[in-house]
This record gives C-alpha cells, structure tokens and sequence, in this order.
C-alpha cells in the first residue's frame, strides 16, 4: 500500500494540479497537506488583504478535497517538522509538491527536498504556476532577460504547444483513519476590523469561482480587452490576478480558454484582444523570471544607476497616499479602490505609484510594502516588477522623465468621469472640467458645488508641477551613476532540481 503527501501551497486547485496528478498516478493513498508557516517566505509572506483571501482559499479547497474523499490536512510550520511528522504518522514513502519561485522559498524547498531524500523519502517537485520555468528562456547571448518584447517573442511560439490542461479528479484515496488537522479558522488569518466586508463584496474566493471568472472573461470581455483594458471604469481587464496568484487556476488554463476562443472563426473579430492578454499573462512570467535571475529586486533596483537615489522621508504625505487622502482625485481614488476592494486597475496603479515615487520621491519599497499589504493579488514578482518599472529603475522601465499625470490620466481614460465620482463622491457635484483637478477650478465652481478644499476634500499634498521638475531633476543626475547592468544576481544558470 503506497501513501504519498501532496504538500498544497500556492496552487490552491484540484483541477490541472501535477503534484496532485503524479501523487495519483503511484500511489494507493494521497494525503493533501497544507503547512501554515508563513516566516518561511519572509518578503513573499502574505500581507492583511492576501490572509482573508487564503482562509478563504484554504476553505474551499478543504471542501472540495473532503467531497473527493480525502481531506486536507492543515498544520503548522516548521514545515520540516509538519512535513516529517505527517510522512510519520501516515507512513508516506513520498512526497510532490509544486514548486514556488521566491528566493526564500527556493532556500526552503531546496534545503527541504535534501534532508527527506536523506531519510530515504521519495520527493518529487513540479511546476504548476509557469508557462515556461525561468531558467528554460536565455537571450542569444545566454543571458536571462531583461527587455519584455524579445522574452515575449520566446515565449509566444511555446503557448500552442504547451500540455493541454488536466481535469480535476473525480477520486482521491484518502488514508485508512482520519488525520489531525486544524481548520483555517485556526489560523487566524481573517482581519480583525471590518475591512473584509467590502473584500467579501467583490470576490469569489476558490477553484470554481476562479473557472467561472475565466469562463466569463473568455465568453464576454476577452475580444474587446484591447481597447477596453485601460479604462477602470469598466470591467475590461479578467480580475484573475488573485486566482492566478494563489493557484485557483493555472496560467495553462487561462492560456489554453484564450486560445480555444482564437480557433473559433466566429471570434475573429477579437484576434488584437486575444492575443494582448496573452501577452499580459506573459508579463506574470516576465516578473517570475526577472524575480528568479536577480532575486536582489525585492530590495535593490535593477538598474544600478538608481541605487543611491536620494529618497524624501515624508511619513504625512505616505500616510496622505495610502488613505487616499492626498488631493489629488485620480489617485484618491485608486487608493480607495485598493483599500475596500483589495484590487486596483492596472493604469491607476501605475499613476498612484508614480506620484509617490516621483512627485512625492517617496522610497517605491514604500508603496510595495503597502500594496502588498492591501491587495488581494500581492505578488512578490509582479509587486517588484511594478513598481520598479514605475520608477524607472527596473527592466524594461518606463522611461526616468515618464512621469504619469494624474489630471491627463483621468481626461484620458476616464472621460466620463465615472471612475472619478465613483471613488471620490465628495466631488461628484463638480463638473466634468473640474472634478479631476478642483485644486486648479475657480472659485466659483467650487463654490457652486459647495466644495471647499481643506474642508470637504483635501488641498494637494504636493504641486504636481514643481515637483515633477525636482524629480527630472534628481533622475538626470542619477543617470550618470553607478553601472545600468549589473550581472544576473543569483548565478543560476541550469534547471534547479534542488528546488
Ligand atoms: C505598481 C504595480 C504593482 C503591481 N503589483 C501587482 C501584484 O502584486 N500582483 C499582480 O498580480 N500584479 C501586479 N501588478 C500588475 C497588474 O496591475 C495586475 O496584474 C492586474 O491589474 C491584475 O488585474 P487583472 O487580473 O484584471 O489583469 P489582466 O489585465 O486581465 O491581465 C491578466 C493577468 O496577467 C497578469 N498581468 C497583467 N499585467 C501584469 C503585469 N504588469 N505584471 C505582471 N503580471 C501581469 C496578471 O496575472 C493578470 O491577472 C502591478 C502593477 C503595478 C503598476
């Protein structure tokens, strides 16, 4: 009788799970476990908004499981100690698992992965969250990337051929008596105060919910998400992020819908929109592979011109930032989405991260920390890739003096000012011409409204003009320092088996 542990932790999902597949296929017995040791990821461990989004995960895995037959097992870290003592307890003689791609969680598996093959456990790891694993993607030179269009010219001729996504299982043999374990409510991830009301409003947590959300996208915004993507008004973009991030749904999986829509004649129409979001979840894999080769990001720019940037301290204006309180509507606005909801659009978060970093020059580990914190899809590899490329300090980066107006931004891609009166109602009276910038209405206007700044909403916490000169300024003079392209940081060049 061969029992094997499928050790579960960020591929939350029964279906298209190759641990989970590999445990099935040779063994009589599997044991689904997950560890809750949240210090072994240090940089990557998950923030307030990501807690309430895995309890509720870890929930519906854990039914989904027992109607299988065989229910999850929860315990704490060390998960050495956890995994030891279930391989013990249930006398496994292998373990699978997916692999995870931050540096504290390769030193863990790697160091893991040793001491059970040492005491003669079988262990096996498996790549469930990548198209392509980041050390099978090199530049001509033989280099890793550092540009996103020839990583994406890599990558796009492999999506066609990628292995077709596995069903989730009908059965899976659980042990002969049940197992300890705690349940998620244990854990104490849920927050305290009421913040995950407005979360609990806008999300369906789980594998189901994740399909479902795939299933719509696919059937109703994928041709359009081309043209539509950029205005956070509507819902355009997929909102996958969370299920991606947590493993409720493969990127295979969304690959593999994207492009059944494609072969559909009828779907021609939607051939731009398509393939723009496959190259969107191509970008995920950009971040993981820019995270995997130059694991230093999650601390250090890229760009090592950028190192000694002379960052402002400014503990009023950060806290004015992330209440969404700075007087400046289009990023109040963002703010305030990220805050109730745990999500933010892509092009609000580009501006909101530019006025701290460049109007404000505010630290962008700063905002990361607190995006990390407050999003439900907090990604260490994305998060890193975002603000650095916000910055102008990472790869590919937007240009040092692209510094994102949020009054054009709001002209631009919220032209009916819907966004805007949805977030900040305190302004909705202003007119269309004022409300994204009330700071430049005359007096009038505000009056009409009834609006007085300083009162009903604040004065800016930063003049949007002087400030983008200091920044030119001080990036200009960054430029000259220090060399652009240091080496890749970790000296990996092969598969990592270790892992
Ligand atoms: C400052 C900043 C911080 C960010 N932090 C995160 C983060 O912590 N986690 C996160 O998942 N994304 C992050 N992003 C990227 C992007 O904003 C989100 O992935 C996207 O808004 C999620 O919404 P969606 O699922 O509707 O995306 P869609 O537009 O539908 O895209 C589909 C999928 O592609 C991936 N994707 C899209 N854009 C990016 C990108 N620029 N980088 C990496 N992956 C991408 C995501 O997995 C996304 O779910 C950040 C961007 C910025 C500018």
């Amino acid at each position: 009788m061969r029992t094997s542990i499928v050790w579960f932790r960020r591929d939350l999902r029964v279906g298209d799970n190759p641990a989970l597949r590999a445990a099935l296929a040779d063994s009589d017995r599997v044991i689904p476990l997950y560890i809750h040791a949240p210090d072994e990821e240090e940089a990557g461990a998950p923030g307030g908004a990501s807690r309430w989004w895995l309890h509720h995960s870890l929930e519906s895995l854990a039914a989904t499981l027992g109607q299988l037959g065989s229910p999850l097992v929860i315990r704490r870290g060390p998960s050495a100690a956890a995994l030891v003592g279930l391989v013990r307890e249930c006398g496994a003689s292998a373990v699978h698992w997916n692999r995870l791609y931050e540096p504290a969680t390769i030193a863990r598996d790697s160091k893991l992965k040793a001491e059970l093959r040492d005491s003669g456990i079988e262990v096996a790891s498996h790549n469930a969250s990548l198209l392509v694993e980041p050390w099978d993607v090199r530049t001509g030179a033989g280099d890793p990337y550092r540009v996103y269009t020839p990583f994406w010219r890599q990558c796009q001729p492999r999506l066609a051929g990628l292995p077709v996504p596995a069903a989730a299982p009908r059965h899976v043999p659980g042990p002969a008596t049940p197992l300890g374990t705690l349940q998620p409510a244990d854990l104490g991830l849920l927050p305290r105060q009421d913040w995950p009301t407005g979360l609990a409003r806008a999300w369906t947590v789980g594998e189901s919910a994740a399909l479902q959300a795939l299933a719509d996208f696919s059937r109703e915004r994928v041709d359009r998400y081309k043209e539509a993507r950029d205005f956070p008004a509507i819902t355009a973009t997929s909102r996958l992020s969370p299920h991606l991030h947590f493993g409720e749904l493969s990127p295979h999986q969304a690959v593999a819908a994207t492009l059944a829509v494609a072969a559909d004649p009828e779907r021609g129409a939607g051939a731009a929109g398509q393939e723009h979001f496959l190259k969107e979840v191509v970008w995920r894999e950009f971040a993981y592979h820019l995270l995997y080769h130059y694991p230093h990001t999650v601390e250090e720019p890229l760009d090592g011109r950028y190192r000694d940037m002379p960052w402002v301290d400014n503990a009023a204006a950060l806290r004015a930032w992330q209440r969404g309180e700075t007087g400046i509507p289009m990023v109040d606005a963002g703010m305030r989405e990220l805050w109730t909801t745990g999500w933010m659009h892509n092009r609000v978060r580009m501006l909101v991260a530019s006025l701290l970093c460049k109007n404000l020059g505010i630290h962008w580990r700063s905002g990361a920390a607190w995006f990390h914190d407050t999003l439900v899809d907090a990604d260490l590899a994305a998060n890193t890739l975002g603000w650095q490329w916000t910055a102008g300090c990472g790869a590919d980066a937007a240009p040092y003096y692209r510094i994102f107006s949020p009054v054009l931004q709001a002209e631009r891609f919220d032209p009916a000012r819907a966004y805007l009166r949805q977030w900040v109602p305190e302004l909705a009276r202003l007119p269309d011409d004022w409300i994204h910038r009330p700071f430049e209405a005359p007096a009038g206007v505000l009056a009409a409204a009834d609006i007085r700044l300083g009162r009903d909403y604040p004065q800016p916490v930063v003049d949007l003009k002087s400030s983008r000169n200091v920044a030119l300024e001080a990036y200009s003079a960054m430029r000259g320092a220090g060399p652009v392209n240091p080496p890749a940081g970790n000296g990996r060049t092969s598969r990592r088996d270790s892992q």
